[in-house]
């Protein structure tokens, strides 16, 4: 069995995503729905570079079960229809940062999007 640590600094009250997801900390949105948010990232890595979160506060993947296959499904799903929406017609990266171990900075489930370009590389 692989036990993953996870960190979680702060409670869920402290969570910046649960306050952009609530309204609380303005961003440039990308969609929105009832159970999900999009929005371009704070400190983007490339042109168009945007963040897909639940809107309920799932700490990171490590931290999901089957009751979350839905919401991961949906997530998926949206990825290329909003890549698709901000143009990134030639492809793009999708990363879901995982423990500190796996360069995750804010403890709330987020799948990265953005292009590479060749002056501009993934990573
Ligand atoms: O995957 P990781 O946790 O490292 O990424 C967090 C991302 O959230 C960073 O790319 C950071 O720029 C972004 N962020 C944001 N708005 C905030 C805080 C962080 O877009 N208010």
């Amino acid at each position: 069995v692989i036990t993953m640590q996870v960190e979680q600094t702060g409670g869920i009250a402290d969570c910046i995503f649960c306050k952009i997801a609530a309204g609380e900390i303005p961003t440039r949105k990308v969609y929105e729905d009832d159970a999900v948010l999009a929005f371009h990232d704070v400190n983007p890595k490339a042109e168009v570079h945007f963040l897909l979160i639940p809107k309920q506060h799932v700490v990171s993947l490590a931290h999901c079960s089957a009751d979350d296959e839905a919401m991961l499904g949906q997530l998926m799903l949206l990825v290329p229809r909003l890549a698709a929406e901000q143009g990134l017609s030639n492809g793009f990266k999708t990363a879901i940062n995982t423990g500190r171990g796996g360069g995750q900075e804010v403890f709330h489930l987020h799948v990265h999007v953005y292009a590479c370009r060749i002056d501009w590389p993934c990573y």
